[in-house]
């Protein structure tokens, strides 16, 4: 598995953020330094995610796929089946343990799409914490059902308007928050980013994934995969996957990142591979609280990101997935939002899985690397996430005749019951 030296990986990571918020990342490191070769909190935490969450994921065969495809055959890692629909909730129920450890009473985050507040919100149900969680203006309005659910579960969110009202300006509000909150109050960071201890704390409590799969590959097949396709947002469920296959080196391990429409600035997420003739390739920066590569402009600022999957829409990375892609551990590959729709088409006919767009990026990669292998090989490919949150999208790519009807009378009646009202109050 992986350990940083002082916070680094390589080059990458470190903890770059002011002297006020040092004690409370110091507090979490010595804790999890405590923690993490602790076999009763290991089990502590599985428990809960067994009983919470359906932990062990299965791993599911596609003979179907593997059929058309020709190659490999491709087994899929199901975090799709988590409560919450995706991995993230392992990694917010594990912080959730800390939190109960460290005797704080409160969680804060911020949220892009909605994803991530709604997992911490459900694990501050679950474990009774107070909840805040700032999300920008614009998308509040992108996200409005997730949340809705945030409130439901008794969380407050909180809008926040400043700048381009999206996830940094979001950011810089909760980290003000934990600045002058830190005493009883914990920062649920989502991904394996940010200042140290967090992307080796991420990547610990996401290593679920890979260590199950271990075993459920031995049972299966007898042996380790061949290769194992993760897609790459911040770079958590990649991490959790890969981490504890590292050591094997005869498992090939490959992320993808968003391709979006192409390789201008401002149409991608890509900051591992060589695309196209980027201008804003990406390169190394400190940014957030740590260093890694950020997609950038020729004059050093952050660039602007586009994903037909929000969660892949990033602009940084994590440092263990910058590190082991520059010491070659990791290969990198990206897919087009076409490629993606086109690979999220074909699981769905073939296996009836409905795959979250982010999900469909490690598809689509996956399926082009199942091509290339020969019948005897297995590759797995981690399903992240379900896609019914991706409903809009789907629709708009693959439009059926009775969608606009569908919304207009949905619309017609809700405003009729309104009238009517049946609200319980
Ligand atoms: C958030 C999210 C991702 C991207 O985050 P990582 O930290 O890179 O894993 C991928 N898939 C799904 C379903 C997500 O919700």
């Amino acid at each position: 598995m992986i350990r940083s030296e002082d916070g680094f990986f390589g080059q990458f990571g470190g903890r770059y953020v002011p002297e006020i918020l040092l004690p409370a990342l110091i507090e979490l490191e010595e804790l999890f330094a405590d923690l993490r070769d602790d076999d009763g909190f290991w089990r502590e935490y599985l428990l809960l995610a067994q009983q919470f969450s359906g932990r062990p994921t299965p791993l599911t065969p596609c003979p179907g796929l593997t059929r058309q495809l020709g190659g490999a055959r491709i087994w899929l890692k199901r975090e799709d089946l988590n409560h919450s629909g995706a991995h993230k909730v392992n990694n917010v129920l594990g912080q959730g343990l800390l939190v109960q450890r460290m005797g704080k009473r409160r969680v804060i985050a911020e949220t892009g799409a909605g994803q991530h507040g709604l997992a911490t919100a459900i694990m501050a149900a679950r474990l009774g914490l107070d909840c805040t969680i700032y999300m920008g203006a614009d998308d509040i309005e992108r996200q409005y059902s997730n949340v809705f659910w945030m409130r439901q579960l008794g969380a407050e969110v909180v809008p926040v308007s400043t700048g381009a009202r999206t996830l940094k300006e979001a950011m810089d509000e909760a980290l003000r928050d934990w600045a002058a909150s830190s005493d009883d109050t914990h920062y649920v960071l989502g991904t394996a980013c940010g200042p140290a201890p967090f992307p080796e704390l991420v990547t610990y409590f996401q290593s679920v994934i890979g260590l199950e799969l271990k075993d459920q590959c031995q049972e299966e097949f007898g042996r380790y995969p061949d290769e194992i396709v993760a897609c790459v947002g911040g770079g958590s469920n990649a991490m959790g996957v890969f981490a504890p296959f590292l050591d094997l080196p005869e498992v090939r391990l490959t992320g993808v990142e968003a391709g979006g429409t192409g390789p201008r600035p401002g149409a991608h997420s890509v900051r591992l591979s060589a695309y196209g003739d980027q201008q804003d390739a990406a390169e190394t920066g400190i940014a957030q609280g740590f260093k890694t590569l950020f997609l950038q402009s020729r004059d050093g600022q952050l660039g602007a990101t586009h994903s037909v999957a929000a969660g892949l829409d990033y602009v940084g990375v994590s440092p263990i997935v910058a590190h082991l892609t520059e010491t070659l551990r990791l290969t990198p590959a990206y897919a087009t939002d076409q490629e993606v729709l086109k690979a999220f088409q074909l699981l769905m006919r073939t296996e009836g899985i409905i795959p979250a767009l982010e999900s469909s990026h490690a598809l689509a990669g996956g399926f082009k690397r199942a091509a290339e292998l020969d019948k005897s090989q297995h590759l797995v490919i981690n399903l992240s996430g379900r896609g019914d949150k991706d409903i809009f999208k789907i629709a708009r790519a693959f439009p059926q005749p009775e969608w606009r009807e569908f919304l207009d009378r949905e619309l017609a009646r809700q405003s009729n019951e309104k009238e009517g009202s049946t609200d319980v109050a």
